[in-house]
């Protein structure tokens, strides 16, 4: 989910109501077991009440299962580790595969993916990035497509982006439009259907003062880029870019392979989600199948590690919050082997998960970002936000950065996918937690509302939580039910390597449902939803 102004009144009240709720965890935390949660009293206050303090924080974005980087690499192009990066604009480096890469993912029916080379300068004492990106994107509309829309997130805050210069395989382009989130480029001539093209840019970020009620930006020891680069967006019948929203991720991503070289300040350590390759005085970091790169920067991270089978899980936290920073690799090691089990393989090769001010939780591809709150209120269990929030965003890298969807328009695709998937990982990690969590995470709220609205549809951030959130859990608690749970996970597999590394919406769940066992599902669209399917 997505943090937003109104969580930051929210925040304090739950940070109040928790905080006098929940036992103080007292130093090192034992490792987390059935046996020893803390007593957990829900709070007594009305929970419809108005505003309500919300023990749910929200968060971003994950997608589909990746075979573990044993497949053969597709036989056009892949990601090329790029020779020594500069600054300087450089032409698209060959695209020699690094016989040492990992093997990228088998393409979807989106193959070949659009392809980031990025080689970016980060100046973390003076908050400044330079970059030069190189895109490969190839036409797969069916159609010649006259120009390309790209988002630029970071141009929405005031003087913080500088396009440089824009070119169109190595001629200079000066037919664009940049305003505000949207950068339209016109290309020289039109791109023919199933053709590629290079695009390169030269940019440069200052990076603006963060806020609690957003992730990108710099504080007094870290800096979030986050949809720091401009991407293309993708093209369904039309360039989806969709409208900010104070609630709900309003961006849709294809899925990507993307190489960061980066360089920094001395002793300035960078959670990513891949792992570094020592790269001269470059790292070199290489994703195959993203939705995008994130990454947090910061001088005072203590870093501790765990890996899930051959996933390196590193939690990048503060001093102070020793208990939560360490336990949370437990627990997501437990998320990622319960999620492989049960979804599909991890699709990444690491999972950074990084404490940062904010109201929330939230995921980007291989990454996700967690609360300072949920650290500073953590009792020592699982009986927490920050676990329930923690492997919320770690579902997302299943149910967002492997299987895409439109967070904006069925934002339910993935977020009642991620709330049900607590319910997932507590029945099959810490099962006499299973009602508690009902009560907890859901029940407490009393939600009503459709599921299926879009993020423009909800007149609050409470009414999208409960009605897309709490109430798609539920909805998806009676479809297990009346699948039967064996069927209910072999829907989960099958969507999940159906919808690897593409969107899917709706229409394609129920088809898939349907197809699956043929139950009739009508009366409980009927209660849960505003469309037919
Ligand atoms: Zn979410």
């Amino acid at each position: 989910m997505k943090p937003h102004a109104l969580r930051i009144t929210l925040c304090v009240l739950v940070a109040i109501l928790i905080v006098s709720c929940l036992s103080p965890s007292g130093g090192a935390a034992p490792a987390p077991t059935p046996q020893n949660f803390a007593p957990f009293l829900l709070v007594t206050q009305d929970p419809n009440a108005s505003p309500t303090a919300t023990p749910f924080q929200p968060s971003d974005i994950v997608h589909t299962p990746l075979p573990t980087f044993t497949e053969i690499p597709p036989a056009t192009e892949t990601f090329t580790p790029s020779p020594e990066p500069t600054l300087t604009f450089t032409p698209l480096p060959t695209l020699t595969p690094d016989p040492n890469a990992p093997t990228p993912p088998p393409p979807g029916a989106d193959s070949p993916r659009p392809n980031y080379i990025l080689n970016a300068a980060l100046d973390f004492r003076n908050k400044t990035l330079t970059a030069d990106q190189t895109i490969r994107y190839y036409n797969r509309v069916g159609a010649p497509l006259a120009e390309l829309v790209l988002s630029v997130q970071s141009n929405t805050h005031p003087n913080a982006f500088t396009l440089n210069s824009i070119a169109v395989d190595g001629t200079p382009v000066t037919a664009y439009q940049l305003s505000g989130q949207r950068l339209v480029v016109s290309l020289p001539q039109p791109l023919p259907a199933d053709s590629a093209l290079t695009l390169t840019l030269n940019f440069t970020l200052r990076i603006p003062r963060k806020t609690s009620s957003e992730l990108f930006g710099y504080d007094h020891n870290q800096i979030n880029l986050v949809d720091w680069y401009p991407f293309i967006v993708p093209f369904r019948g039309g360039w989806v870019l969709h409208d900010p929203m104070p609630w709900g991720e309003h961006l849709v991503y294809d899925s990507s392979d993307i190489e960061l070289n980066i360089k920094t300040d001395q002793g300035v350590i960078l959670a990513v989600g891949a792992s570094p390759e020592p790269n001269g005085e470059w790292t070199r970091y290489r994703m195959y199948g993203a939705r995008t790169l994130a990454l947090s920067a910061s001088n005072e991270f203590i870093v501790a590690e765990t890996t899930a089978g051959n996933i390196v899980i590193r939690s990048y936290y503060f001093s102070g919050f020793q208990s939560g920073g360490v336990d949370m690799t437990t627990y997501a090691a437990q998320a990622v082997n319960t999620f492989s089990a049960q979804f599909a393989p991890y699709p990444h090769q690491t999972l950074a998960i990084v404490q940062t001010d904010m109201s929330d939780g939230m995921e980007y591809d291989g990454l996700i970002f967690l609360s300072t709150d949920f650290y500073r209120q953590y009792n020592g269990t699982a009986r927490s936000n920050l676990v329930v929030i923690g492997v919320h965003e770690i579902a997302h890298q299943w149910w967002y950065s492997l299987v895409g969807s439109d967070h904006a328009l069925e934002p339910w695709l993935d977020e009642s996918l991620s709330t049900y998937s607590e319910r997932i990982f507590f029945e099959n990690t810490y099962p006499a937690n299973v009602s508690w969590w009902w009560q907890f995470r859901i029940d407490y709220f009393k939600p009503k509302g459709y599921v299926d609205g879009s993020i423009y549809q909800y007149a609050s951030f409470r009414a999208y939580t409960d009605a897309v959130y709490f109430q798609g859990a539920r909805f998806l608690d009676e479809m297990r039910v009346r699948m039967g749970h064996g069927n209910f996970s072999k829907f989960l597999k099958e969507y999940a390597a159906r919808y690897a590394y593409r969107h899917a919406t709706s229409a394609d769940f129920f088809a898939l449902a349907r197809e699956i066992v043929n139950v009739n599902y009508d009366d409980l669209i009927r209660k849960y939803f505003a469309g037919t399917y």
